[in-house]
């Protein structure tokens, strides 16, 4: 059968993670499309390219553009494509987003072109996107659950859909030779108020089975990948149940069904941004046992600030002396520790922030290296229409001083600029 209509997944240097998920979700379900969808991946960069445009779309005669948004994508309409392109003349075309970037500003998104906002998790979604338009299965995008759709000028919402089982998908796709993080935690049981983790996968945590993890390691492999790096809010909290107690049994069975899948000379990276440690979860006994399986000699600990009483409002959940216990253990134990520090937190008053100056040279003594970050108000959290505290002049040099001299790192000067650019625009 001819493929009639075809996705095409619009990449970016933010989005391989999601778009890998994606693919795998899809390559499950190609018998079931039999042959009806074409599955293309083009860098977005590309979208205005003619030639590049016609190959992603063979033979199409609908094609459905999936731009899948990170949280600091700027420009949606780069996303588009020009309907006046040679390569789409006579072809129907949808645009549809998601991903963090999508899932809380649907109407903007709406107003700007696209068709349909996914504002659900999208493993499902794309499978019945995929069925619509190459099945016929759905009349129109209304009647996919967990959309949002534009009709008479209204965004609505098309319903709820139930959570995903991530142990029925597969977080890569081999076919497409699309690899990402794998994923093996989703949720959250801390609220955050900056986060937007446990307001968006709502009901808890869920993880990935061993047996899909371990096929997805078997995946990578087969693919000619002989790295794979693991996806959590926090690293050690793989099998848990009780708050700030690893299951170091579960862990262990984690990480060493994972090399047994690797090659020798595989690598195994986890504990690494973004996939940082909650700090009262440290244990020597955890931090041996990631150093048994784990690659990476670096760790990322979320501090975030370096104020208790500031902790306690965005409701972190733990305290300074957690962070810095957390952080001499990681070192005794000979690894290199990043701890994620925000600043710019509203609510902070100027006694909080120069609380959180003195733990960040704390945590240089300690031998630490502070991950910046500016923080950028979320949609969806609690935090997403409260004034942020401008980094002032000073701080900002201080900042640039400490980052030259190898002590910081982080996206905190990029963030700073988004957020001035959003609030402007
Ligand atoms: S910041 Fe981390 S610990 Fe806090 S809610 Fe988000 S994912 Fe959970």
């Amino acid at each position: 059968m001819s493929e009639r209509s075809a996705i095409i997944f619009l990449e970016t240097e933010y989005n391989r993670n999601s778009v890998a998920a994606l693919a795998g979700s899809l390559e499950d379900i190609l018998g079931e499309l039999s042959g009806t969808v074409k599955i293309s991946f083009l860098p977005v960069e590309y979208l205005g390219e003619d030639i590049r445009l016609t190959e992603a779309i063979g033979d199409a005669g609908t094609v459905m553009f999936a731009a899948s948004l990170g949280i600091l994508y700027d420009n949606p309409g780069a996303f588009l494509a020009d309907p006046k392109s040679p390569a789409l003349e006579g072809r129907r075309i949808y645009h549809v987003a998601g991903g963090p970037g999508a899932v809380n500003a649907p109407e903007l998104l709406l107003y700007a072109g696209f068709d349909a906002v996914c504002a659900s998790e999208g493993e499902e979604v794309i499978r019945d996107l995929a069925r619509f338009i190459g099945l016929g299965r759905f009349r129109r995008f209304w009647d996919i659950p967990g959309l949002w759709v534009m009709e008479r000028k209204n965004a609505y919402f098309t319903g709820r859909r139930p959570r995903v089982d991530l142990s029925n998908y597969r977080p890569c796709s081999r076919r497409w030779r699309k690899f990402g993080f794998i994923e093996i935690v989703r949720g959250c049981l801390n609220g955050c108020i900056f986060c937007q983790t446990p307001r968006f996968f709502r009901g808890g945590v869920r993880e990935r089975s061993l047996r899909v993890v371990y096929g997805s390691v078997r995946d990578f492999v087969k693919g000619g990948r002989d790295h794979v790096r693991l996806l959590a809010p926090n690293a050690l909290s793989y099998g848990s149940h009780l708050r700030g107690q690893p299951n170091l049994s579960a862990l262990e069975r984690l990480l060493s069904g994972i090399r047994a899948n690797l090659p020798d000379t595989g690598m195994l990276i986890y504990g690494t941004f973004p996939s940082e440690i909650r700090p009262e979860w440290v244990t020597v006994d955890a931090v041996r046992l990631l150093k048994k399986y784990v690659s990476n000699r670096k760790v990322a600990i979320g501090a975030q600030t370096g104020s208790d009483t500031l902790l306690k409002k965005i409701r972190r959940g733990h305290t300074t002396n957690d962070t810095l216990r957390a952080v001499r253990i990681c070192r005794e134990e000979g690894l290199k520790v990043f701890v994620d520090m925000i600043f710019g937190l509203p609510h902070e008053t100027p006694s909080e922030f120069e609380e959180s100056k003195r733990f960040m040279y704390e945590i240089f003594r300690l031998g630490g290296v502070v991950n910046a970050h500016t923080f950028i108000p979320l949609p969806g959290t609690p935090l997403a229409n409260v004034p942020a505290q401008k980094l002032r002049a000073r701080f900002r040099r201080e900042l640039s001083t400490l980052e030259a001299g190898g002590q910081i790192i982080g996206n905190w000067r990029d963030q700073a600029a988004f957020r001035k650019w959003r609030v402007k625009s």
